[in-house]
């Protein structure tokens, strides 16, 4: 039998769609046994928590810059994954170990360290990206879904034990209620591979080259100089990470280049405040890879006045 040109034509059609200048990577989120509300209570109890124990950055430069970053990407993120009770939030932290952490629902912190190793707007924005993404795929009650026992009122507590405990990457050893908030926030290889891609459509969107992205990785490896850095232990390299956000930033149209000016006066503001006490203040923090923001229990330093 003759197919008819019809049949002929119409695959022809769809690999072209399939094909087109836009398809970038579909990113689904994750199995999901939590409710978009209980995201929302668990990081906000979680984040008031982290900002009763870190030393925020009370600066009003610094507060406008890094909201107004955040929310540009916030701005463009999807709108089927962008709940609208989501509650976002970008905190400045005076700790000098490059890391940056969201909370589920949309708390996002950004350490001081993180802004002074960047070379561009571009990098800072690529790492807020990629945090912004495990929020929108909700990877935190994504990982509390594929363990047994949960409970909800108990995750907030858990989850910001292991965040103020000096590291996820000391708190496993530190006993099993730790163990596990540190395995909430510690992300498997494939969710960080679906947040390194939808991190880079974001960017893209918001007029960012997503390979700023892989730029920012080679420098947190970089500067870490055989010790991990604490954000690396916890968005561990799926492996051809540049290569990846590369190929993916190859689909992708950036839109008009978003206006850069602020991140250099921001960046010389974030290297003007004064050391937090306690730590080490040195880029890269303490030999353990963190810079110490006390142990569980005890007092950490108070914040920084400016
Ligand atoms: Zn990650």
């Amino acid at each position: 039998m003759t197919p008819c040109p019809l049949r002929l034509l119409l695959p022809g059609l769809l690999l072209a769609a399939s094909l087109g200048l836009s398809a970038q990577t579909r990113v689904e989120p994750p199995k999901n046994r939590y409710t978009i509300e209980q995201d929302v209570q668990m990081g906000r109890e979680a984040a008031a928590e982290v900002r009763r124990e870190y030393p925020i950055i009370n600066d009003p430069d610094i507060d406008a810059y890094l909201d107004g970053l955040g929310k540009r990407l916030v701005a463009v993120a999807p709108p089927e994954l962008n709940h609208p009770q989501f509650q976002y939030s970008f905190t400045p932290v005076n700790l000098t170990d490059i890391n940056a952490f969201a909370l589920p629902g949309g708390p996002m912190f950004v350490n001081r360290g993180m802004v002074t190793a960047a070379t561009t707007e571009g990098e800072v924005g690529g790492v807020m990206a990629h945090e912004l993404a495990h929020v929108l795929l909700r990877h935190g009650t994504a990982n509390a879904t594929k363990a047994q026992g949960f409970q909800i009122g108990a995750l907030a507590g858990v989850i910001a034990g292991a965040v103020v405990g000096g590291g996820w990457g000391e708190a496993i050893s530190q006993g099993s209620q730790l163990g596990l908030g540190t395995w909430l926030l510690k992300y498997s290889r494939d969710y960080e591979k679906q947040a390194d891609l939808l991190g880079a459509q974001i960017m893209a969107r918001a007029g960012y080259d997503p390979r700023d992205l892989a730029r920012m990785f080679e420098t947190i490896g970089r500067k870490s100089k055989g010790t991990p850095p604490q954000w690396l232990s916890s968005h561990p390299n799926p492996g051809n990470r540049s290569q990846y956000i590369s190929q993916e930033a190859a689909l992708l149209t950036i839109a008009a280049a978003a206006d850069t000016s602020g991140f250099a006066p921001a960046k010389a503001r974030f290297e003007a405040l004064p050391a937090p006490r306690g730590t080490t203040g040195s880029a890269r923090g303490s030999s353990s890879g963190n810079v110490a923001v006390g142990t569980v229990g005890r007092p950490v330093p108070a914040p920084a006045r400016t």
